[in-house]
């Protein structure tokens, strides 16, 4: 089963670049930054197209302050992209699946030191407890910190996973950038607070934000 890995790269993007962390998310003609239910404009934490999903293009937005995890019943409930709030009073992450294009935005995200990523074809590895390979990658089979969750949409179709995030993977923050000498910063932004993510979209693209991490440690 084919897979790709996901490399992060020193240098910083261009905006048009597609796979990206920060930098200029790439947008629908004249969608908005996505903001949270605290009225915050929500870090821009990355974007990459999907060899694995028709190429659709996923960007990973959350809340530089509400970043708790998010869980939910299985089937999903209907709108669940703005309906699971957990115990907060509004959606506080977003997933977005666009089509290959979209219109670099006007600014880049103010938060996040951004670099480029690059994407590697590879082969994946499952384990005899049906466990794919550890990383930040796109498709083949999640590594399952746990039991395996896989979602079905509020649509009928079952999820297909696209992205995998891994455990404690840090996102440099802007200004706070002062690094260590071994060029790590203690500031740094985590999505759902550091717990690997695995990202499922619905493959009926019932709608452009069809799209749920099941969350593990
Ligand atoms: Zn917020
Ligand atoms: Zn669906």
């Amino acid at each position: 089963m084919s897979i790709h890995m996901i490399e992060t790269l020193p240098e910083p993007p261009v905006a048009g670049d597609r796979n990206t962390i920060g930098g200029w998310p790439l947008l629908a003609a004249g969608e908005t930054w996505p903001a949270c239910f605290c009225g915050k404009p929500m870090v821009f934490f990355f974007q990459v197209d999907l060899p694995n999903f028709g190429d659709d293009h996923l960007l990973v937005f959350q809340c530089p302050e509400h970043d708790d995890v998010t869980t939910a019943p299985n089937p999903l409930p209907e709108r669940y992209w703005d309906e699971v709030t957990d115990e907060y009073d509004g959606p506080y992450w977003r997933f977005l699946l666009r089509p290959a294009g979209g219109t670099p935005a006007a600014e880049a995200d103010p938060h996040v030191e951004p670099h480029r990523l690059a994407v590697h074809p590879a082969e994946e590895e499952v384990s005899e407890h049906g466990r794919g390979r550890q990383g930040f990658k796109l498709g083949g089979v999640p590594s399952w910190a746990q039991y395996p969750e896989m979602y079905t949409c509020s649509c009928g179709a079952d999820m297909v996973f696209v992205c995998q995030v891994p455990e404690n993977f840090g996102f440099d923050m802007w200004p706070m950038r002062d690094k260590d000498a071994h060029g790590t910063s203690d500031n740094q932004a985590l999505l759902f607070l550091g717990n690997e993510v695995y990202i499922q979209a619905c493959p009926a693209r019932c709608h452009p934000e069809a799209a749920w991490p099941a969350i593990q440690n």
